[in-house]
């Protein structure tokens, strides 16, 4: 990479928008479109929450979220934790798949998918998650 930030975080809720705005300020430097930089705010804020509501229930975990950038042009985020996992990646990635409560939506990989060109999604249960969303 040419650039690149990593930062860690406890899976408090509060630390959602701590991670969604450095996002936004490391996509500034490509000088993107406020449409741009809505969209990553969109996709990142659906994989931290994501790893903060499902990854570590009834606990507090670490979150690694890590900013790339390649070329002159293209970002790739990484959001990681150790927590549960998921059981069938696929599935969890379908519309309206949800394990959460009412809540929840069961809409945050296909937001993912909708606001990046790439969602890529790698866990194992009892291991962790990690998402690499690019664009
Ligand atoms: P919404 O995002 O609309 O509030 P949701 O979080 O349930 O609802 P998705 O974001 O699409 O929907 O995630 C689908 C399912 O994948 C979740 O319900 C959960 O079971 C699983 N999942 C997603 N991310 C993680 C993670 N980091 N750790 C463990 N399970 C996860
Ligand atoms: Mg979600």
């Amino acid at each position: 990479p040419v650039n690149e930030v990593v930062m860690t975080f406890l899976s408090r809720s509060a630390n959602e928008g701590f991670a969604r705005t450095a996002a936004a300020c490391f996509v500034a430097q490509l000088d993107p479109t406020l449409d741009e930089v809505n969209d990553v705010k969109t996709a990142v804020s659906e994989a931290v929450t994501n790893a903060i509501v499902h990854a570590y229930p009834q606990t507090l975990g670490k979150i690694t979220l890590r900013l790339r950038l390649f070329g002159d042009q293209t970002v790739e985020i990484l959001v990681k934790d150790n927590g549960v996992g998921i059981e069938d990646v696929d599935r969890a990635r379908e519309p309206l798949y949800t394990t959460g409560n009412e809540e929840r939506s069961g809409m945050g990989f296909t937001i993912m998918e909708s606001f990046m060109d790439r969602v890529r999604v790698r866990s194992t249960p009892g291991k962790g998650t990690m998402v690499v969303l690019s664009k």
